[in-house]
This record gives structure tokens, C-alpha cells and sequence, in this order.
């Protein structure tokens, strides 16, 4: 019997408001495999945000002390505040044999290619500019100012889309959920994650 004994990260990254949560949020409900990697942030939360479930809230001192004691995967600094990946609840996840999803920006992604772990980049893009700023201003929770920064931002994290895998568009939210789910279906299956189980298999009488 070949077992699929390989798990990976599922990297989502998206411009701010190109609707990622919303997928993110619906991948998780649909996939019960699947867990969410809670990240590590400087910034103040937002709206209803809860510390522990969609950040850990740190303070400066915090969270450079931890990025000190090599505590994350990966950091960045992003509109001016730190990001940072827990190196620890990604690995114990990953040997309890379940996908990590992660909602992390481009730089971020990009240090990850780096490391041992196995992961799939998945870049999403809402179908333009003009839905982009209409989500931004929907979301009201940014000020002008911010909205025009994450714009400008957003043009630039665009050029960054050659290093994924994958591109989804996020018109229709079931759509982009669907497509993610085939994505993490189809690298599972994989040959690269099989070799040690085909070998057993060529083994066996
Ligand atoms: P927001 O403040 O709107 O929640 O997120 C701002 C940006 O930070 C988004 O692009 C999001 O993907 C990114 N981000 C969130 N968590 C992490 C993380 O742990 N690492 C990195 N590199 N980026 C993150």
C-alpha cells in the first residue's frame, strides 16, 4: 500500500483587499486537513480581530527578541511593521501530518523557497486594480492615506508573480476556493513527494 506521507505549506500571497482572507477562511472551513498558521505581528489589530486566532499581537521588543532567538521561518517588514512566522507550530504541524496554510507577503514567500520545508506558492489577484481599490474602500478600515500606500504596494508585490507556481483569480469567491483545493490536491500527488513510498512499493515481492 503507498501511503502519501509528504505535507507541505500552502503560501497564499496577495496584494492587501485582493479578498485572500475570505478564501483563506473558506479553504479552512471546506478542508478540515488543512491548519492555519497564526502569525506574529507588531501591528495594532483591527476590526474584531482576536489575539492568538488571526495574529499574536507583539510588541517591538517582543517580536524582535523572538526573530533573535531564531523563533521564526521567515520575517518581514510590511506598511511599515513586522511579520514574522512561527518556526515551531509550523514544523509540529507538519509532523502531525497536516497541510499549513499561510497568508504571508512576497519577501516572506520568498525566504521559504529557501529553507528544507516543502511548500506550494499560490499567488491571488483580484481581476483588477479598479476591484482591488473598491475592496480596499469597502473595508473601511484604512484611511485614504492607506488605502493610496497599499495600492502602490500592491503594484509592486505584482511583479513578483513569476516566482509562484500558481495564479488564481479572485472573481468569484467558490471559483478561487475550488481552484486552491485542486492546487493542494494535485501537489499531493506529486511523484517528488512519493519517492520514499515508491521505492518500498518497488521493494515489496
Ligand atoms: P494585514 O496587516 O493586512 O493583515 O497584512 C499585511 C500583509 O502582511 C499581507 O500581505 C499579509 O500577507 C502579510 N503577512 C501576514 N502575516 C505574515 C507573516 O507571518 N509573514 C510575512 N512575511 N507576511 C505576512
Amino acid at each position: 500500500m503507498i501511503h502519501k506521507d509528504k505535507n507541505f505549506l500552502i503560501i497564499l500571497s496577495a496584494p492587501s483587499g485582493g479578498g485572500k482572507s475570505t478564501i483563506l477562511n473558506e479553504v479552512l472551513r471546506v478542508a478540515p486537513e488543512i491548519d492555519y498558521s497564526v502569525s506574529f505581528t507588531t501591528r495594532a489589530p483591527r476590526g474584531d480581530e482576536k489575539d492568538g486566532v488571526h495574529y499574536n499581537f507583539v510588541s517591538d521588543e517582543e517580536f524582535l527578541s523572538r526573530r533573535e532567538a531564531g523563533d521564526f521561518l521567515e520575517t518581514a517588514q510590511v506598511f511599515g511593521r513586522w511579520y514574522g512566522t512561527s518556526i515551531s507550530f509550523i514544523r509540529s504541524r507538519l509532523e502531525a501530518k497536516r497541510h499549513v496554510i499561510m497568508d504571508i507577503d512576497v519577501q516572506g514567500a520568498a525566504q521559504i523557497g529557501a529553507t528544507d520545508i516543502p511548500y506550494v506558492k499560490i499567488f491571488i489577484i483580484p481581476p483588477s486594480m479598479e476591484v482591488l481599490r473598491a475592496r480596499l474602500v469597502k473595508r473601511a478600515t484604512d484611511s485614504a492615506e492607506e488605502i493610496a500606500k497599499r495600492l502602490a504596494i500592491a503594484r509592486d508585490e505584482l511583479k513578483y508573480i513569476p516566482d509562484y507556481s500558481y495564479l488564481v483569480v479572485n472573481d468569484q469567491l467558490e471559483t478561487a476556493v475550488q481552484d486552491v483545493l485542486a492546487i493542494v490536491r494535485a501537489e499531493e500527488n506529486r511523484v517528488s513527494r512519493y519517492r520514499e513510498p515508491i521505492q518500498g512499493f518497488l521493494n515489496q515481492e
